[in-house]
């Protein structure tokens, strides 16, 4: 992270000079004023938060007037930095093929599947689908107080073009291991866009492994 924000400090022209200013400004505050080190959160809010925290630390001002406001300046372009990154991610997410989709693994996948269907104009649909099936994994019937269920779209979202509207009959809730398998069968043959086919696929792993 540590050279990403230098790569990033060097590339605007008003503050090029100033990158390794900059970054030992980070690493100091780390050190002096945080018990752990800032380049480690990679939330832009969180960056944030700490921000507002400083600003109210007489100790931290002060060593910061004295810096001629170095501290400050370094921490707010980490902090734009990490949600300039942010949006760097999500443009690329939105430009993969449909090829690069498809043969991502599982976690990133689901990333995009997450991505797109909170994209969807449906944004309840996930909660009514949730509901629906009493938040409880159909595959394995693993339940937690309306928690840690997740909501799989049985037709890769990459097939779809845009931002078509999402049905509820093509979404299914699952547990993360369940909904993890799930991708990996996808992977290996399509039958299991089939609701049923998966369904019965999923319970009979689950029946092996108890
Ligand atoms: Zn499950
Ligand atoms: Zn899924």
């Amino acid at each position: 992270m540590e050279d990403k924000f230098l790569q990033y400090i060097q590339s605007r022209p008003k503050s090029a000079k100033s990158g390794s200013n900059y970054v030992s400004g980070i690493n100091s505050i780390s050190k002096k004023f945080l018990d752990q080190n800032l380049f480690s959160i990679t939330s832009p809010k969180i960056v944030e938060k700490i921000i507002f925290d400083l600003e109210n630390n007489d100790k931290f001002m002060t060593e910061n007037s004295k810096g001629h406001n170095m501290y400050l300046r370094a921490i707010k372009h980490y902090k734009n930095f990490l949600s300039e990154n942010q949006d760097l991610n999500r443009n690329k997410i939105s430009s993969l093929s449909e090829k690069q989709i498809t043969n991502m693994p599982y976690y990133e996948g689901n990333t995009i599947e997450r991505t797109i269907i909170q994209k969807s104009r449906n944004r309840n649909i996930v909660k009514q689908v949730k509901e629906g099936d009493n938040y409880t994994c159909k595959g394995c019937g693993f339940y937690f107080y309306n928690k840690i269920v997740e909501v799989h779209h049985l037709i890769p979202l990459s097939n779809m073009d845009g931002e078509k509207q999402i049905k509820k009959e093509d979404l299914i809730t699952l547990c993360p291991n369940c909904h993890a398998i799930a991708h990996l069968l996808l992977n290996e043959d399509e039958k299991y866009k089939n609701r049923k086919i998966l369904i019965d696929k999923l319970q009979e792993i689950y029946k092996l492994n108890k």
